[in-house]
């Protein structure tokens, strides 16, 4: 029996990947130049394939990176001097907090406790912060911070940059892009592909930034700076040598997925959410993470489990469904369950009933 995986990242591939990674094979993709006119040709049909899908502005740029994990570093290097603010609800979040603390900058942040999203009511941001990093979806706890707090922040401050992991919150998240300057995800979570790949989207405004930082002699990282990213970009290049054929499945994929219709396979997800919430509320032995909905994420989805979360993965696996453990200290406790676009409602309903059997 083939496992099919509701882990939230990597995942099961999205179902068009393998038709894909085989033609990929017969034309040859992993083995022309990245300095080949072919190469700019599935570069520029990948960024073209993104910016539809994701419906973004004509002017920010969508640039190739190895993860989000970089992204973070880069952010940091390239749009920070001194002072970055975090909304930190979970592992993810603070694992950027962190960097900007190894870059020895003021980090400031405010902590939502674990299972909650900050507040923005309680938000004191000061103005001297250069940078707003938020997360939309943390992975980790499966609290998600809904799209309104995102563009009262905005509103509210209009001249710091605001930077926005949707990491596993991309595409299904729909969000105005030009309401933030930057914002990033790699491609093993929503998109269902192998992990290696961060898409870094900005604007002018973090380029400026870079271009000032630059100029007032600070060090803002070398190939991978956004000035050196930006240059190669233009051509539709990378400085190093890419993960080309990611960048190709990406494109293929995000093609795949505005045929589809990405207001379809929003409705899918949230269908799959609202059966998935719905089992923890019927469930013996489980209940939601995060209580308050509004916060409650749509497309990684948390579980507190009153047995070790090991008896639920062990048993589901007995049948090929993988599901995800929680995430660090909560490794025993929860159980996290991804429900990306790939994961079919019949696949999302076996789960559900499976669910349901796990009894004391
Ligand atoms: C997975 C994840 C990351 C890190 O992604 P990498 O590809 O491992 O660098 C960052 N933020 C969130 C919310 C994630 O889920």
């Amino acid at each position: 029996m083939k496992n099919f995986y509701f882990t939230p990242g990597p995942s099961q591939l999205y179902f068009t990947v393998e038709e894909h990674l085989s033609n990929a094979l017969k034309e040859g993709v992993p083995s022309i130049s990245h300095r080949s006119k072919a190469y700019e040709k599935i570069h520029q049909s990948t960024v073209e394939a993104i910016r539809h899908l994701l419906g973004l502005p004509q002017d920010y740029h969508i640039l190739f990176t190895s993860s989000a994990t970089e992204i973070w570093e880069r952010t940091i290097q390239n749009m920070v001097q001194a002072e970055s603010f975090h909304l930190v609800n979970g592992s993810f979040s603070q694992r950027f907090l962190q960097i900007a603390e190894n870059y020895q900058i003021n980090a400031m942040s405010q902590v939502a406790e674990e299972g909650k999203s900050v507040e923005v009511q309680q938000l004191l941001i000061p103005e001297t912060a250069e940078l707003i990093a938020i997360t939309q979806n943390e992975t980790s706890t499966g609290a998600s911070q809904p799209v309104s707090d995102i563009y009262e922040i905005r509103e509210a401050f209009p001249d710091q940059l605001i930077s926005l992991d949707v990491v596993s919150a991309a595409p299904y998240v729909n969000i105005d892009y030009s309401k933030v300057d930057t914002a990033y995800f790699s491609v093993q979570k929503c998109f269902g592909l192998p992990a290696g790949l961060g898409v870094w989207i900005v604007n002018d405004r973090c380029l400026a930034k870079a271009e000032q930082l630059l100029s007032r002699n600070k060090v803002i990282g070398s190939y991978h700076s956004l000035p050196s990213l930006m240059e190669k970009s233009l051509k539709n290049q990378t400085p190093e040598t890419p993960n080309v054929l990611n960048i190709y499945l990406l494109g293929k994929v995000a093609t795949d997925m505005a045929q589809k219709g990405i207001e379809q396979i929003r409705r899918e997800i949230d269908y799959k959410a609202a059966l998935l919430y719905q089992t923890f509320a019927q469930a013996e032995l489980l209940s939601p993470f995060v209580e308050n909905e509004k916060h409650q994420s749509k497309t990684t989805i948390v579980a507190d489990a009153k047995i070790s979360s090991s008896e639920f993965i062990s048993k589901l696996s007995k049948k090929g469904l993988v599901i995800g453990s929680g995430y660090g200290k909560f490794k025993d406790k929860h159980i996290r369950i991804a429900n990306f676009p790939t994961h079919s409602k019949e696949y999302m309903e076996m789960l559900s009933d499976e669910l349901l059997k796990i009894q004391r």
